[in-house]
């Protein structure tokens, strides 16, 4: 079948669920258009209990080398969106939360397990509410696709130790922690596990299709990454620790074509009171410190 028969259908789809309203929008049951659907490969033998475990370890080191701005509000605040966008997503049961890391940097990174980090000046950066979600589904489209595991699966089994970490990694002692810090240690881990251009699209277009089951504009993608292309250039910042995105500027051309091929429903959230409080509690700060590179 063309991506051209399927095009009427799939207006005809999303009319029908414009009408049936958001509550629809909300049962992750069928994928809509042309959201991918996630596949792990069958060499990502970790368990969901497995990666959670693997995420807590890498959270926790990643969480020693940066300053974490505390701030209840807008924890509450994030953690709300976050949890919305992954009760909509093809992976509703992992336990999705947010902290903010207090650097000037326009960055965000997921972590295996539903561990994301927003940089402050990802924060700063954004200029509506749709913008700032658009960044967190396309963090959350990593971790449901189980990018990160993916990469240090391959990365294990070539170095001959996937099979001691599948055997210790719930076992209450530090075996995964030696094997990291044989590899080089959990940061250099981590930037060796670079996400494929691949990952990005696939990231980009799962975040889409969750923004949109959970009530928000997906515009939001376009909008940020329009934004950021006239910032920064071609290359996203976005990030940067992990990946090798596709220019920002194709990025925001594919969100244009799935925002052309969709009927966005009416009554989606648009400003919010909460984001212009996290503005104006972000903005009373002391200025954000420049990020600490490892
Ligand atoms: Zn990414």
């Amino acid at each position: 079948m063309t991506q051209l028969s399927l095009a009427p259908r799939r207006r005809a789809f999303l009319q029908f669920m414009g009408l049936a309203g958001l509550a629809t929008l909300g049962n992750v049951g069928s994928l809509l258009a042309t959201e991918p659907k996630v596949t792990t490969p069958p060499y990502n033998t970790f368990t969901e209990e497995e990666e959670l475990a693997l995420g807590r370890q890498f959270s926790a080191k990643y969480e020693s080398k940066v300053e974490i701005l505390s701030n209840p509000i807008i924890d509450a605040y994030l953690n709300d969106i976050v949890k919305k966008l992954g009760n909509a997503s093809q992976r509703p049961q992992w336990p999705y939360q947010i902290k903010v890391v207090n650097d000037s940097e326009i960055n965000a990174s997921a972590i295996p397990g539903g561990f994301l980090y927003l940089h402050r000046g990802l924060l700063e950066f954004v200029s509506d509410e749709n913008e700032m979600v658009g960044a967190i589904a396309h963090e959350v489209g990593h971790v449901v696709a189980r990018h990160t595991t993916n990469q240090l699966s391959l990365l294990l089994i070539a170095q001959h130790v996937f099979d001691q970490v599948k055997h210790n990694i719930l076992m209450d002692n530090d075996v995964f922690a030696q094997v990291l810090q044989q590899l080089g240690g959990p940061v250099v881990v981590l930037a060796q596990l670079r996400y494929s251009r691949q990952n990005e699209s696939e990231a980009d277009l799962l975040g889409f299709y969750e923004m949109l089951r959970a009530g928000w504009n997906p515009n939001g993608l376009y909008k940020f990454f329009t934004r950021l292309a006239a910032k920064t250039g071609s290359q996203s910042p976005v990030d940067v620790m992990l990946s090798d995105h596709p220019a920002t500027e194709e990025r925001a051309r594919v969100m244009r074509r799935e925002l052309e091929s969709i009927n966005v429903p009416s009554g989606l959230r648009e400003q919010t009171f909460q984001f212009q409080a996290l503005k104006l509690a972000l903005s009373i700060m002391p200025p954000a410190p420049r990020p600490v590179r490892q």
